[in-house]
């Protein structure tokens, strides 16, 4: 069994199966048998389970925020949010199955036209940040484009899905379609990998463990979606509204208590706004609510584990340039406060890897040839920011930056409408947007004789 740990409380709040290869084996079995009555379905139908689906999870928003507030340490606040555009994402792919289109194409002797086929089983293997929302950013277009899942959360985090692959089959989704199986990575996240029945592995987590899977996708030339680490930066130009960018950017690096991929943790403020910015970032930070995950009031929670605050303390060594810290409750729960380091040279250890926690650098920069090459001086390039009231800079700065999500006077990565995914190390492909559901579909292409060769 695995014990579900609360990490708010540090005590256990719930047991759940552990899965190791045999259950994986099992739900795969199911998946590939479910494929013959999901893959045939017309578009209509496919359409009408998933919008009943985001329907049943509408009526669970409110258990599913719970669940998740208390499992991952997220502000109750949050976690409603989270759950809330999981009822979004499913309702927006539910209408996908009726929009894989294909194109006829011109050429000589007859008619040729493409088809968007399903790939067949789905393995999805996400983190433990935002485990049930980056499961639907997968599941959902996957399932719209016919083929059948496998879900693997991660082992800290895996209530919300458990719970989905219920709520699944009490919308109607034919048995075998949407499989969960909890357990640990090197196991069963391992096993998905290497399957050969499996045709896809969408993955969301860290780089290390995507370049693992990277390679044991090899031997079956497994599709790959790979969605990984971050190091963003936050590039801030003296004429931005400082007041506003100030007030912007706890949120950006300290929501989820920085467990967050696209947190922007490399502050870049222009050298003459240094000053000027850090005043108003330290009152910002200061009136930050750290607390009690279930408090409406609470705007960060405890980081995941007592191993995830010890990595992230390690960051902030004796000595280190603590400019502005935060408050934080003292235990039981893996508190951390929000901690500013300021000055910091881009080369430094806390600049350059990716902390997974309340710790934002403040780096500056002299002009804006500095700051682009500043904010591209990174193995990632997932997210990003932009503050300046002079549209043309902030126009050539966001051609200018090697990274997938960009925001120009605002903090915002996710939406549903629109592609989400990284440059560089922090992955390839896309999720979310329109196109989404195509990743999961080969493209077959059909001629068809009109004349005798
Ligand atoms: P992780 O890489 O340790 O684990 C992610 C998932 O992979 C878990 O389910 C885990 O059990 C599984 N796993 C571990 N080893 C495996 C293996 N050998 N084979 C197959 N599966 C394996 O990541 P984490 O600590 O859960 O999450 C934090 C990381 O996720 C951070 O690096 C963060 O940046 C990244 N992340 C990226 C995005 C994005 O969209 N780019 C979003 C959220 C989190």
């Amino acid at each position: 069994m695995i014990s579900v740990v609360e990490p708010a409380t540090e005590e256990v709040m719930a047991q759940v199966p552990r899965g190791g290869v045999e259950e994986v084996d099992a739900a795969v079995g199911a998946a590939k048998r479910a494929l013959s009555s999901w893959r045939p379905l017309p578009p209509r139908e496919r359409s009408t389970l998933l919008q009943r689906l985001a329907g049943e999870l509408l009526r669970s928003v409110s258990e599913l925020a719970q669940l998740e507030a208390r499992n991952a340490g997220k502000p109750i606040r949050d976690a409603r949010g989270e759950i809330e555009m999981v009822v979004d994402v499913f309702s927006y792919y539910a209408a996908a199955p009726q929009r894989l289109f294909g194109q006829t194409i011109p050429v000589e002797g007859g008619v040729d036209m493409t088809f968007r086929e399903p790939l067949g089983v789905v393995g999805v293997i996400v983190p433990w940040n935002f485990p049930l929302l980056i499961a639907s950013w997968k599941v959902a277009p996957a399932l719209a484009a016919g083929n059948t899942v496998v879900l693997k959360p991660a082992e800290l985090t895996p209530l919300t899905a458990l719970r989905l692959e219920q709520i699944g089959l009490e919308a109607g989704l034919p048995e075998g379609v949407l499989n969960v199986v909890a357990g640990p990575g090197s196991v069963c996240g391992k096993r998905l990998v290497e399957h050969p029945d499996v045709a896809k592995v969408a993955f969301t987590g860290s780089t290390e463990v995507g370049r693992q899977i990277a390679q044991g996708a090899a031997a079956t030339i497994k599709r790959l979606t790979l969605e990984l680490g971050g190091k963003s930066a936050n590039v801030v130009f003296a004429d931005a509204d400082l007041e506003r960018s100030a007030a912007a950017a706890p949120a950006a690096v300290f929501g989820n208590a920085g467990q967050d991929c696209c947190a922007r943790s490399r502050i870049l403020v222009e050298r003459s706004a240094l000053e000027p910015f850090l005043e108003r970032l330290e009152a910002a930070v200061s009136s930050l609510r750290v607390g009690d995950p279930l408090d409406e009031a609470s705007e960060m929670g405890p980081l995941i584990s007592a191993g995830q605050r010890e990595a992230v303390a390690s960051f902030v060594p004796d000595g280190a340039p603590v400019a502005i810290r935060g408050t934080a409750p003292s235990g039981p729960g893996y508190w951390y406060p929000p901690t500013v380091l300021a000055p910091v040279s881009n080369s430094d250890r806390a600049a350059r890897e990716e902390i997974f926690g309340p710790v934002a650098c403040v780096i500056p920069f002299a002009d804006e040839s500095e700051a682009v090459s500043l904010a591209n001086d990174t193995i990632y390039g997932l997210s990003g920011s932009i503050w300046t009231s002079d549209g043309a800079k902030a126009l050539r700065v966001a051609r200018a930056l090697e990274t997938g999500v960009l925001s120009i006077n605002s903090n915002t990565s996710v939406r549903v409408g629109t592609p989400f995914g990284g440059f560089k190390q922090s992955g390839y492909g896309r999720e979310l947007g329109p196109d989404a559901a195509e990743q999961y579909t080969e493209t077959k292409n059909v001629f068809y004789a009109t004349q005798a060769a």
